[in-house]
């Protein structure tokens, strides 16, 4: 059956005829919106231990990380190829020697094909964007530039410390260094609540340079500004279903060329305090195809260009 939407693992496995796993690692980096450079505070919804791999992996060489997420990644895949996912913080924002060291360990490991490296449109540059390019010619590098939302003016309630203009010109330098590039976005967000916003934002990405997107619900965790707006002055919150029907309606508009990486988020239950689905990441997954294929509808079906 042919796929509803262009997924990552479809894409790997065309691309390199075989599984491909990616494991992520901690590269020990911070974020120039939580140390004063940008900003202080971080983005109001940002609590990193809602991102993986469990925080008793710092401390640990990218190796012995490397290592440990394959043995854990074997348990349930049988893969021979790796890409490291430098996810948690900002993975771009160090002097570039350090980056070099990092980057270079981890593409030293024998089963590691490649790199994709999570970082903010502004801890890019052209120097930076030189060396990945050297990387490309032998490794799978790809850069996911954090968006969050397609609205200035909700980049600024949240803290993001960026614009949209800002994304779009590190976007443009990637791709003038053939750097394949994702983004990230987060629907939910109380300023981004117009009923036709994901599709707004299927349109957007569709006009650019963008090779994969991934989307989560907004996560309201602890420790975050976000939990203490929440708290004093409650907003409404998306229901699982409001939520389902945004992505397909998403799909529905963006281009096919697209690649989805993620469409849904789990956040550790200890911290996570809205909303509370109940639903496991595989059974949205399921609802979303199920709901796509009743509707008769699949990726890019309204797309024009
Ligand atoms: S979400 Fe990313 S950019 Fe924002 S504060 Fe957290 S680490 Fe920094």
């Amino acid at each position: 059956m042919a796929h509803i939407y262009n997924q990552y693992t479809q894409y790997l496995k065309a691309k390199y005829g075989e599984r491909v796993q990616k494991i992520t690692v901690i590269g020990g980096f911070t974020c120039p919106n939580r140390d004063g450079t940008k900003g202080k505070g971080g983005c109001i919804y940002c609590n990193n231990e809602s991102f993986g791999p469990p925080q008793h992996l710092e401390g640990l060489s990218i190796t012995d990380q490397i290592n440990h997420g394959i043995k854990t990644s074997l348990r349930r895949y049988k893969a021979n190829k790796y890409i490291v996912y430098f996810q948690t913080y900002s993975n771009s924002y160090a002097p570039l020697p350090v980056l070099q060291k990092i980057y270079e360990e981890a593409l030293a490991h024998p089963l590691v094909c490649g790199l994709a490296i999570g970082t903010r449109p502004d801890c890019v540059d052209e120097k930076l964007m030189i060396y990945l390019a050297e990387l490309n010619q032998h490794y799978d590098i790809t850069l996911e530039l954090g968006l969050e939302s397609i609205a200035d003016n909700t980049l600024l309630k949240i803290n993001r410390g960026h614009s949209v203009a800002d994304f779009i010109s590190a976007l443009n330098l990637a791709q003038r260094h053939n750097i394949n590039t994702g983004t990230h976005l987060i629907f939910g967000l109380p300023w981004d609540n117009s009923p036709d916003y994901p599709i707004s934002v299927a349109k957007f990405l569709s006009k650019l340079p963008i090779t994969f997107v991934k989307i989560h619900q907004l996560h309201v965790l602890e420790k975050t500004p976000l939990h203490e707006i929440f708290q004093t002055n409650p907003f409404p919150l998306l229901t699982y279903q409001q939520y389902l029907s945004m992505i397909v309606d998403f799909l529905s508009n963006l281009s096919p060329r697209i690649v989805i990486q993620r469409l849904f988020a789990e956040s550790p239950p200890a911290i996570l305090r809205a909303p509370i689905w109940d639903k496991a990441m595989s059974f949205f997954y399921q609802e979303l195809e199920k709901k796509m294929l009743v509707k008769k509808l699949y990726q890019g079906i309204y797309y024009t260009e």
